[in-house]
């Protein structure tokens, strides 16, 4: 869905060899050794790119490799270190071993965690080069003072990955089940996630992004089963309650369907007390409350509905039908404008 993937070889460079030379001058005839060492082969690393937002440019390449080290020459010359190849991969890759192909079963088999590049200009050497092998100078030892011998350089690695971009959601749509959550975002973006008349039906959280006009998005995480108690560890709450902390806003969704303004507030503290129960720091974030449905009642009822609402919870309570489109753009317009009021 929007979750970017990309598959690909990697290889450090092998450690150049050591040297066997022994120093040849007029008048010295028996020189002592002077083979250098070989040099380190290039590390593969990974680069957390913050400018980056697609694994798109680092998949079109199968095969990276970094390059190898130098071996070392007379003269006591050391090989010269190969470079490192850095890879830049967006904020949010995580990296992981690629499975070998499974031949006796179809299970899908998740290979190790290598890393997970969250953190901005991070790196991770996913490949190291191999050592530089020493030249017989570093050999010599006060009884064997002409050694014939060097080191070989290390050997590179090689390693197949999967690199796969989780998304950071910038706003997470919160509500009982049934607001109307998986129909927003489905409005808002290309995702099409299931939308049914009864609880729990998604179950994980769905991503989605909405085109601004000039080519931004937003990204809308619609988390499903905030229940009463998730906090707790109940039910499917937890791992939800772990990606709505990551979004910059929050999309509190509570139905028209409620009808009356008691069951209306009622809801509205349901999740809410959720809310506050997992994390302080989630109470904080900014939020548009957002009265949904509301093609479910007469126009001037739903306005009257949303006026109260807002009065008893002292915060302004957006309209919205997901179904008919009314709300949609003022919306999108605020939870942009929440977004960004923190870039200016
Ligand atoms: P979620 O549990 O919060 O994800 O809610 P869903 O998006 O799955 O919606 C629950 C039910 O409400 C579905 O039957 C939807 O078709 C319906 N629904 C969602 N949005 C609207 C809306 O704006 N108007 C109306 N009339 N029904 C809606
Ligand atoms: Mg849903």
């Amino acid at each position: 869905m929007f979750v970017d993937q990309a598959e690909i070889l990697v290889r450090s460079g092998s450690g150049g060899d050591g040297c066997v030379s022994f120093r040849r001058e007029k008048y010295i005839p028996r020189g002592g050794p002077d083979g250098g060492d070989g040099g380190k082969g290039g590390d593969v690393v990974l680069v957390a790119d913050p400018q980056l937002t697609t694994l798109v440019d680092v998949g079109r390449r199968s095969f990276y490799g970094a390059e190898n080290g130098r071996s070392g020459g007379g003269a006591n010359r050391s090989g010269r270190a190969g470079n490192d190849l850095e890879l830049h991969v967006p904020m949010g890759t995580i990296v992981r071993e690629a499975p070998e192909e499974e031949t006796d079963s179809d299970r899908e088999v998740v290979g190790r965690t290598i890393a997970d590049l969250s953190v901005s200009e991070q790196r991770v050497v996913v490949a190291r080069g191999g050592k530089g092998g020493r030249g017989n100078k570093s050999f010599a030892t006060p009884t064997e003072q002409t050694p014939r011998h060097s080191e070989e350089g290390g050997p590179s690695v090689e390693l197949r990955l999967k690199l796969e971009l989780k998304l950071l959601a910038d706003v997470g749509l919160v509500g009982l089940p049934n607001a109307g959550k998986s129909t927003l975002l489905s409005r808002v973006s290309a995702a099409n996630p299931k939308i049914a008349a009864y609880p729990f039906t998604t179950l994980h959280p769905v991503l989605g992004i909405a085109e601004l006009s000039d080519m931004r998005r937003l990204v809308f995480a619609d988390i499903p089963g905030l229940i009463e108690g998730a906090h707790e560890g109940h039910g499917l709450g937890i791992d939800f309650l772990r990606h709505v902390e990551r979004t910059r806003v929050l999309v509190h969704l509570v139905s028209a369907e409620a009808g009356d303004l008691e069951s209306l507030v009622e809801n509205y503290e349901t999740i809410e007390g959720e809310l506050a129960g997992f994390n302080e720091a989630l109470s904080r974030k900014p939020r548009l409350i957002v009265l949904s449905k509301v093609d479910v009642l007469p126009a001037l009822e739903a306005e009257n509905l949303a006026t109260v609402f807002a009065d008893k919870i002292g915060f302004e309570v957006a309209r919205l039908s997901a179904v008919t489109g009314t709300g949609l753009p003022s919306l999108l317009n605020a939870v942009d404008r929440l977004i960004h009021w923190d870039d200016r």
